[in-house]
């Protein structure tokens, strides 16, 4: 059979999402087996636009289809597996929500018709990607002003319809249509601007990882990269990349530890061990690693302690596995080489990011911080 042809609109929505991923991230595709009760999931990796559209236009149709809106580093779509969400988002279902939107400082760029009446999914592409907590408060500080679901779809895992499926709740099946796709992006301190503050939750469990008691990975990315590369970061945030030959800066220094540095020429990035690894030519493991941490701490730290019993020294450097995920990417490619990574039957007692439906009756879920939970085979509601 012929894979469908996906639209400009389903291809340009995928990139939104993933495009700017850094190497190895994955996009999660969930959608109800169409054999029996129950929904499966189906990691692709996030640079494989064509293939995930197409994958998606497949099983659009005997299928609801979602698809995790904030890249996954892991093939599990927990919000422990999501390290950054390049866009923002909300969910509206009320008919006056149309005045809202306008009063906000900058319009949302996408608008996704979910099949429901008066149903619509809004996105706003970030400039630089935010962490599942930021990008929970932000969302939240959204769905207020815009009076939308302040519920579970604010969290950093949640799943949403894509355009060009179909809405298999109506009968006949009704269609998800882009309504608007312009890819521009702006920074989150724009959108929210002159928003109403919400106040911050409580910080969600994830930000105390194994990597929190490790000062080094708190150190501002462009202080390091300074440091190591004797290049000034300047306002857009790129320097020339001392990995490759690199005529144009294409060096992208993020403002957060947790989102480090990318190069966008030759697809390296990391934490400070990885760039000061490159610089001074040595491993990040075993006895590398030590002299790594030692001369980072007295370049950067000096005074320090390094305790050399923290994780990170049995767990390699890369904040939230990312090195450990580059290597496991490379075995998925060396075991797939049809390009279909495995169908893997979706087990309801992982945890699970999945959103109640409020709108059928069932509980309306958990506030952002923590998953809300399903009853197995309950298909989300968006
Ligand atoms: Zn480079």
């Amino acid at each position: 059979m012929t894979p469908p042809e996906p639209s400009s609109d389903l291809m340009r929505y995928i990139a939104m999402l993933a495009s700017r991923e850094p190497a190895g991230g994955f996009l999660e595709l969930r959608y109800r087996n169409p054999q029996g009760p129950g929904m499966q999931q189906h990691f692709h990796y996030a640079t494989n636009t064509t293939r995930i559209a197409r994958h998606i236009l497949t099983l659009a149709e005997h299928s609801d289809v979602y698809i995790g809106v904030a890249p996954r580093r892991s093939r599990n779509g927990g919000r422990a597996a999501v390290s950054r969400s390049w866009v923002l988002w909300a969910d509206i279902d009320t008919p006056g929500a149309e005045q809202n939107i306008a009063a906000l400082p900058i319009a949302p760029g996408v608008i996704i018709r979910s099949g429901s009446a008066g149903h619509q999914h809004l996105y706003w592409p970030l400039t630089e990607p935010l962490t599942p907590a930021d990008v929970e408060h932000a969302n939240g500080t959204l769905a207020h002003a815009l009076g939308a679901d302040t519920g579970a779809v604010l969290g950093a895992a949640t799943i949403l319809r894509p355009p060009g499926t179909l809405n298999h709740k109506h009968t006949p099946p009704s269609p998800v249509t882009a309504e608007r796709v312009d890819l521009r992006g702006h920074p989150a301190a724009d959108i929210l601007h002159g928003l109403p503050a919400l106040e911050r939750p409580t910080p969600p469990r994830e930000t105390h990882t194994r990597n929190g008691s490790d000062p080094l990975l708190a150190i501002e990315p462009a202080r390091y990269v300074e440091i190591l590369t004797g290049q000034t970061v300047p306002r857009h945030r790129k320097i020339h990349c001392p990995l490759h030959e690199d005529s144009t800066p294409s060096l992208h220094v993020y403002e957060q530890p947790q989102n480090g540095w990318h190069c966008y020429g030759c697809n390296q990035g990391g934490t400070i061990y990885d760039l000061a690894a490159h610089v001074w030519g040595l491993g990040t493991r075993g006895k590398d690693f030590i002299q790594l941490r030692q001369r980072l701490t007295d370049l950067l730290l000096p005074g320090h302690t390094v305790n050399h019993d923290i994780d990170t020294r049995r767990n390699g450097p890369a904040r939230n596995g990312r090195t450990a995920t580059r290597v496991h990417a490379h075995e998925i490619i060396v075991d797939d080489p049809a390009g279909l990574n495995e169908h893997r039957e979706f087990d309801p007692d992982r945890e699970l990011d999945v959103v109640a439906d409020g709108h059928n009756g069932t509980p309306a879920g958990a506030t952002s911080g923590g998953p809300a939970v399903t009853s197995p085979g309950d298909p989300p509601g968006y």
